[in-house]
């Protein structure tokens, strides 16, 4: 109920003032030899003890503090028998209420009982039946010390509900803050390692939404149950609110606590969750060392759930290069044309983000997307992005001699952001490019799980005649019947959706529903990673009105885009465009190696 550095403070001082009672007591009494002779030593002895524990105590286990209420009762038993005289037998028996409050104040109540429980027997049987006292003094003694002991422990567990989360029973946001700063404390006093861990439970807010509160609350309770049996003694696990809970791990460096925080996501019963994990550095604030397990955390999220982070030295650097990249406008962006009418005629283009890291070479968007995201980096990232895809594609549109779409990813984090809409406004009103031929993909995970800030957002560019679209459905938990509520205008069927219809007639059958559903809801689709002419074949047989893909291009800087050719569409196999819409424009010879080459 306390932490270790409280429960060894406490229980320290009551032994040495335990230990100077004695010798106080002792002192008056100044007749036989042998007494005074045990006097000193068991005074002796409490006040080592409790120097001791003064000084180191709070390292120790907390069996250890259970045997130091037991010796304490020994000891106090021991002065009481050869109490020379009623009333040093009673002042040494004074000393128990010291054996009660600690018990009450510390252990369960359980624990706590059985405590009182031999202290009261050993009591009972040295003041009634050796002592002088009789069995009047032995039970009114005992009244009282029961009395302290369970007023004690009510005050201390009224005091202490506001440290609990009442559902799980574990520590709450304000209990585990509390943990973690005298944790910190120790680590730095005793150059130990200290690491936390933060852990979110994947869709959580499905489980909330599609089997009621009662089974969410339940699943967290279980999950803490099967976690807290999972873990070492010395850890403490809270949960910090809602679905996001927290592990203290003292002594432990970073990978030993990513390989225990492995375990306990194992022992979870069946629910994924994701887990951030940080190691303390020595000059660093808790809140510091929060933000960074936070980013981990998030790290673990972006990159697909179900997984643990811990925050390291790589990624660190990782984001200092992209910070001085963005400073440098060094972050460029590619594009990817978006074809309509059977492949057979580009309408837009996708822009991607592209770094090219000193002494790396080309990194993942799939990589530093999510660490601009952790470091708070990804409101500048997408800035840059929107400017330079709005000027290139400006570009594009002169050398192909036709209105485009142009289309920009967002992420969860930046759409949260304040001014996001005010910013893509600014952007359009700075390069000229109109709001209605912009789209802004976003996931829809993030519109499922995402705050009212986020949904605001979107409305307010939706307002402004910019499109929404929803990327990579179908990868993961799409559902079907969310998409009369997504707040889009498009959706990007995800490459790992596109892929198997070539092979999977459930999987056709399910692209087959899916177009005619999104097209009776007004949506537009977009089909993702068309790499086969037999793809492109079928999502033209089936009406599919936009595809996207190697088939038809790679994505590539301006200057290098060549507009795909009708000829090279028709190659494919893919259907032929309705009468008077083909287009016959045969592009030149440089454009057509740069595709082909790409
Ligand atoms: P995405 O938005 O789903 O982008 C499509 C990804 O698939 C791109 O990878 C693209 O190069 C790749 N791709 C396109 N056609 C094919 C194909 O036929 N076959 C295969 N195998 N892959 C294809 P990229 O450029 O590496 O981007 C990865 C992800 O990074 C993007 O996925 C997007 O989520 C994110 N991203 C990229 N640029 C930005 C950006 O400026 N801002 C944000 N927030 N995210 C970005
Ligand atoms: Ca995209
Ligand atoms: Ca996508």
């Amino acid at each position: 109920m306390a932490t270790p550095r409280v429960l060894a403070l406490t229980t320290g001082l009551l032994y040495v003032v335990g230990g100077c009672a004695v010798a106080l007591i002792g002192a008056g009494l100044g007749q036989r030899q042998t007494v005074r002779a045990l006097v000193v030593a068991v005074a002796a002895v409490a006040i080592v003890i409790g120097l001791a524990l003064l000084g180191w105590g709070e390292s120790l286990p907390r069996w250890c503090f259970h045997t130091l209420v037991a010796t304490g009762t020994v000891l106090i038993t021991v002065m009481v028998a050869t109490a020379p005289t009623a009333q040093a037998e009673v002042a040494f028996a004074a000393i128990y209420v010291f054996i009660a409050v600690d018990a009450f104040f510390f252990f369960a109540w359980p624990q706590a009982v059985l405590q009182l429980g031999l202290m009261l027997i050993a009591q009972t049987v040295v003041v009634s039946v050796h002592g002088r006292g009789g069995p009047g003094v032995a039970l009114a003694l005992a009244l009282l010390w029961t009395s302290v002991g369970g007023v004690v422990g009510a005050i201390v567990r009224v005091a202490s509900s506001a440290r609990v989360d009442s559902l799980t029973g574990l520590a709450n946001r304000r209990g585990w803050d509390d943990e973690l700063r005298s944790a910190l404390d120790l680590a730095h006093r005793r150059q130990v390692p200290l690491s936390v861990a933060l852990i979110d439970v994947d869709h959580f807010k499905r489980v909330n939404d599609q089997l009621g509160h009662a089974a969410g609350d339940d699943l967290l309770r279980g999950l803490a149950e099967d976690w807290s049996a999972a873990l070492p003694s010395d850890s403490r696990l809270a949960r910090r609110g809602g679905d996001e809970f927290a592990l203290l791990l003292p002594g432990r460096n970073g990978p030993q606590a990513l390989v225990v925080v492995e375990r306990m996501r194992a022992a979870g019963r069946t629910q994924a969750v994701s887990c951030g994990v940080a190691e303390h550095q020595r000059t660093e604030t808790g809140g510091d060392l929060l933000r960074r397990t936070d980013a981990a955390l998030y790290t673990a999220k972006a990159a697909g759930r179900g997984r643990t982070v811990l925050s390291g030295q790589e990624h660190d650097s990782l984001v200092r290069d992209l910070a001085v990249a963005l400073e440098r406008q060094e972050i460029e962006v590619v594009f990817q044309p978006i074809l309509a009418l059977g492949g057979t005629e580009a309408v837009g283009v996708e822009a991607l983000a592209r770094w090219e890291r000193p002494q790396h070479g080309l990194v993942s968007p799939a990589e530093f997307i999510p660490a601009a995201e952790s470091a708070g980096l990804i409101g500048a990232l997408g800035a840059s992005v929107l400017r330079k895809a709005c000027a290139g594609a400006l570009l594009l549109q002169r050398s192909w001699g036709q209105d485009l779409l142009l289309t920009v990813n967002a992420s969860g984090r930046e759409l949260t952001e304040p001014g996001y809409g005010q910013g893509v406004l600014d952007t359009l009103r700075q390069t000229g490019w109109p709001a209605h031929r912009l789209v802004v993909e976003v996931t829809e995970s993030l519109v499922d799980g995402s705050t009212e800030r986020a949904l605001e957002t979107l409305a307010q560019l939706r307002e402004h005649q910019i499109a929404v679209a929803i990327d990579d459905f179908g990868m993961g938990y799409s559902a079907f019947s969310r998409l009369d509520t997504l707040p889009a205008d498009y959706l990007k069927l995800d490459r790992s959706f596109i892929a198997p219809i070539t092979t999977s007639r459930r999987r056709l059958a399910m692209l087959r529903a899916l177009l005619e559903l999104s097209h009776n809801l007004g949506l537009m689709v977009i089909a993702e990673g068309v790499e086969t002419p037999e793809q492109a074949q079928l999502l033209a047989d089936l009406g599919c009105p936009l595809v996207q893909g190697y088939l038809y291009g790679r994505p590539l800087p301006p200057a290098l885009c060549a507009l795909p050719s009708p000829r090279r569409a028709a190659d494919t196999g893919a259907g032929n465009p309705p009468p008077g819409q083909g287009r016959s424009r045969t592009p030149p010879a440089d454009r057509l190696s740069a595709v082909s080459e790409a």
